[in-house]
């Protein structure tokens, strides 16, 4: 098994390791750093996994260092232990919102097999969906302990360019709050036409629990089961009618082309 760090043990690191434990992963084969010992302490005694304040431990012997501390201290971070990541060559893989992989490299010494991943905040649930890119410094083996790492907590796709991390950004990693704000705004319809608030969102969010199951619970493809509910001259196709005539693929296009363009800015 693969001996695994997280520097950094906050909500996605910690949500990540009960994946990897769930699916059979060695507690003892896991450590994770922070900088609040009492949340470590907690965190060892729930799961059994190494853990420590000093990242400089954290690195030797390690296959795989996952970075999961906030974008905003990762420079400081990677420069504390580059020395150690240029001694003992593990693969490193960042799951920080965007920070470049030259910017990574750069603060690690250069010549690091990193790999930047786009997770989304379902991770947390174990539903993610990620997006990954590996420079060509990871071997094929350092390919799978990544995809294994984010695989634990929902999907995990490879991309061949690290500019179509954007691309990922925009479909899945702002991806969750498309689907909240068309709750909302289904619950706004069904209170202008005179459902109880409570009982409008009821209906709103279980509707989209039961489409996504329908979505990823069998094989048909989404257009195939939206026609299926669609009954020739029926209430369904009113709507969606609606939705085609009134423009909704041009304005998600935007909506992904805005979300994407303003990831470029921030890299
Ligand atoms: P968090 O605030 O929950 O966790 C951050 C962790 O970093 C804490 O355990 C903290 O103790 C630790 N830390 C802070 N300074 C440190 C240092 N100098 N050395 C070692 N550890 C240190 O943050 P999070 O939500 O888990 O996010 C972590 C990363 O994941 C971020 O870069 C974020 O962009 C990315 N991410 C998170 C989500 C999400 O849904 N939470 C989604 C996409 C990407």
């Amino acid at each position: 098994m693969a001996q695994i760090s997280f520097i950094g043990a906050g909500n996605m690191a910690t949500a990540i390791i009960k994946g990897l434990l769930a699916q059979g992963q060695t507690p003892s084969d896991i450590t994770a750093t922070g900088v609040d010992a009492d949340a470590l302490k907690q965190l060892s005694d729930e799961t059994g996994i190494q853990v420590t304040t000093d990242n400089r431990a954290a690195i030797a012997g390690r296959d795989l260092v996952v970075m999961a501390v906030k974008p905003q201290v990762m420079k400081g971070v990677c420069e504390g232990i580059a020395d150690l990541v240029q001694s003992h060559q593990p693969v490193v893989m960042s799951v920080a919102a965007g920070l470049t992989l030259d910017s990574l490299d750069r603060w690690l010494g250069g010549q690091t097999a990193l790999v930047r991943c786009m997770p989304n905040t379902p991770a947390l649930l174990g539903a993610g969906a990620a997006g990954l890119y590996a420079n060509a410094e990871v071997s094929d083996q350092g390919r799978q302990y990544a995809e294994a790492v984010m695989q634990a907590v929902g999907l995990a796709v490879w991309v061949e360019r690290e500019d179509l991390l954007d691309a990922v950004t925009a479909v899945s990693g702002s991806g969750p709050a498309y689907f909240f704000l068309f709750v909302e705004v289904l619950e706004q319809a069904g209170i202008q036409q005179g459902l109880a608030p409570e009982v409008a969102r009821q209906l709103a969010m279980q509707t989209a629990l039961g489409a996504g199951r329908m979505l990823t619970e069998n094989d048909l493809e989404p257009a195939e089961l939206r026609r299926r509910v669609t009954s020739p001259g029926g209430t369904t196709e009113q709507a969606v009618n609606t939705f085609i005539e009134g423009g909704l693929g041009d304005l998600v296009q935007k909506a992904a082309d805005a979300a994407a363009q303003r990831a470029r800015e921030l890299a």
